[in-house]
């Protein structure tokens, strides 16, 4: 293994380096109302046109726009029409029908007056019309959503609630997505203990694979616990063979930089197609990215806050791919914001990923640091719903304004 540093490569090149060895994970029927986070890996195109009928909008009276036009007026009521009916009445000049929200129109009407623009008279029989309508007032055309034909999504489309609904509006019980990738997770170090035991002098518990399980989880894939790996060679290639054997894409943190007991360096140069970077950013700058037998392996840093700072720029675009969205979503959104606080920093040819806080006032994103910047300083990354970038220099002050990239919901 050479100690010879490599030099610093750009964070877009080793982006799309990444994401070239990323493939969409085969399409599979899924039920409708499954789909849920899954990806579409077809166009999903209307059968049908919606509304199916032209219907009212309002609770009101179906009339011939033009008998409105002198209101107030009196119109002869010639029945009712709830949703759900199927209205054989026809309105003729001088004639209204009682009609409720969702009803379909009954011939010959072509607008509808709400029920607070009428006063009706029972026992006449009669109905009057306060306000003049228009043409089409109130009603909600065949079509007028989706029609016969119409591509409605995309493929590439992560499925949302909203969609759900549309499949179940067009009678779609079953749609092809992608496969939910299932990825393994696992953790090395002779340090790393886990549970709530007495940590022993040179112990610290294992976080990282309970972080990048969960945030495996938050991305749609299947997490795979492939447990905690002690500093031994055969233990590490025993784990990745069998995480390989039975997993889409593995995740490693710790062992790719520097130590002299990184056997994860060892073992994945011996038996996988590993590339070993080191990314013009800070945390995570070292980065092992290949393939097992064809799986993708993603060898984070294992600093708690660099494993996840290098899950958001690469292993979550990679796991994206390969659930099937679209290549321009698949990154967390960039953003501006102004800087509350300064953020300093010291100029070293890399960019600075700043962990902040960010809050919205009159829809202007404000950010601040969460606190402690060091890569081992879990607290405020967890505290953090965004990561501030800094490019080379001496940082930020209060009141510039600097790209922040979203990554938890705010
Ligand atoms: P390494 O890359 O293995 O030299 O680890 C770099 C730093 O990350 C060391 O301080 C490790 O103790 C720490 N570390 C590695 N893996 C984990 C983990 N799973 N959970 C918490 N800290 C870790
Ligand atoms: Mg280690």
């Amino acid at each position: 293994m050479s100690m010879i540093a490599n030099p610093l490569i750009p964070l877009d090149e080793a982006q799309t380096f990444v994401l070239s060895h990323c493939k969409p994970a085969a399409p599979v029927a899924t039920a409708a109302h499954l789909a849920l986070g899954l990806v579409t890996a077809e166009p999903i195109v209307s059968n049908e046109l919606v509304p199916p009928f032209d219907n009212t909008a309002v609770d009101g009276y179906a009339v011939q726009a033009a008998d409105t036009a002198d209101a107030p007026t009196s119109l002869r009521v010639v029945g009712s029409i709830a949703a759900g009916d199927n209205p054989t009445m026809t309105i003729e000049p001088g004639t209204a029908a009682r009609i409720m929200t969702g009803a379909p129109l009954p011939a010959g009407a072509d607008a509808v007056v709400m029920v607070e623009d009428t006063e009706a008279d029972d026992s006449a029989g009669t109905v009057t019309i306060s306000k003049s309508v228009e043409l089409n007032s109130a009603v909600r055309r065949a079509g007028e959503d989706m029609t016969p034909g119409q591509t409605v999504f995309a493929p590439g489309t992560m499925v949302t609630p909203g969609h759900i609904g549309v499949l179940a509006t067009l009678g779609i019980d079953s749609i092809s997505t992608h496969q939910r990738p299932t990825v393994g997770v696992l953790s090395t170090g002779d340090e790393l203990v886990e549970g709530p035991q007495k940590l022993e002098p040179g112990q610290i518990r294992d976080s990282n694979r309970r972080t990048l399980l969960a945030l495996v989880a938050q991305t749609g894939a299947t997490p795979v616990d492939l447990g905690l790996v002690a500093d031994d060679e055969a233990a590490v290639e025993a784990a990745l063979r069998d995480g390989a054997s039975r997993c889409d894409a593995l995740i490693t943190s710790g062992g790719v930089s520097m130590g002299d007991y990184d056997y994860v360096k060892l073992v994945l140069s011996r038996i996988a197609d590993m590339r070993w970077m080191q990314i013009a950013i800070k945390p995570a700058k070292p980065l092992a990215f290949g393939t097992l037998d064809g799986t993708p392996i993603f060898g984070l840093p294992g600093n708690p806050v660099s494993s996840m700072v290098s899950f958001e720029l690469f292993a979550r675009p990679g796991l994206r791919t390969m659930l099937g969205v679209a290549s321009n979503t698949v990154h967390r959104p960039l953003i501006r914001a102004t800087a509350e606080s300064p953020l300093p920093r010291r100029a070293d040819g890399k960019t600075h990923f700043a962990r902040v806080l960010l809050r919205w006032q009159d829809g202007q994103a404000l950010i601040s640091s969460a606190g402690g910047q060091g890569s081992h300083q879990l607290s405020a990354m967890a505290a953090s719903q965004a990561l501030a970038v800094l490019p080379d220099g001496d940082g930020v002050d209060s009141g510039d304004t600097v790209n922040v990239l979203l990554v938890q919901p705010t």
